[in-house]
């Protein structure tokens, strides 16, 4: 946008808003960028087109229609809504207990992941083990609170490292492919999600473990 302009120094952080709110400033020489923790498991497409629009808007220049449009539908699609009336409601509200685990710690096992699949790309969210050994959810992305928890079922030594990282795996792609409106329809594993699904080495064990829980 200003290609002759020396690059400012960029200072990006997400805040607790409960709306998509977003502010740009210039203040002593330094781009300052406030961003909704709630956009920050937003696709890059989507990140990248904030960052035009922002950009756009501080040095006064025309707006692409395409980045617009991406944005827009981003922050219109019922998931965004719906999170943003969850979080509303629900902040601060819940109980969770942490990513130690007695044999499985689930950060050490979202980086592995993050490292080998994502190439360290993936913001990591909160993680926890659930509070039972709960069989029939055994993990869940809870977009309001961007928290991803995972059954205790997987923390025995009778359960293989793999169909945690299968589980994890699962619910890290649900980060990188936020559900999507398809017309009337939730499309909650897209045809890319399978397809990156089945990437992960050990699937076919990873699903018989689970059957047999
Ligand atoms: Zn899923």
């Amino acid at each position: 946008m200003r290609p002759r302009a020396p690059m400012p120094p960029v200072v990006v952080r997400f805040r607790r808003f409960t709306s998509l709110n977003t502010t740009i400033r210039l203040r002593q020489g330094k781009i300052l960028v406030s961003l909704s923790d709630l956009l920050e498991g937003a696709p890059e497409t989507v990140v990248r087109a904030i960052a035009h629009i922002l950009l756009a808007k501080l040095y006064k220049k025309p707006i692409d229609a395409a980045q617009n449009l991406r944005y827009k539908r981003f922050a219109a699609s019922a998931t965004v809504s719906h999170q943003i009336e969850l979080v509303r409601t629900a902040r601060g509200r819940k109980r969770y207990f942490g990513p130690q685990g007695r044999y499985y710690h689930l950060e050490e096992v979202f980086d592995s992941l993050n490292a080998r699949f994502f190439n360290g790309l993936l913001g990591r969210p909160e993680l926890t083990w659930s509070e039972h050994h709960a069989k029939r959810s055994l993990g869940h992305y809870d977009a309001a609170h961007n928290t991803i928890v995972v059954s205790r079922v997987f923390d025995r030594p009778s359960s293989p490292r793999y169909a945690l990282e299968y589980l994890l795996y699962h619910e890290m792609l649900h980060l990188k492919f936020p559900v999507r409106m398809r017309g009337l329809r939730r499309c909650v594993h897209p045809a890319e999600f399978k397809a990156e699904e089945a990437r992960f080495p050990q699937l076919a064990e990873a699903m018989a473990f689970i059957r047999r829980l």
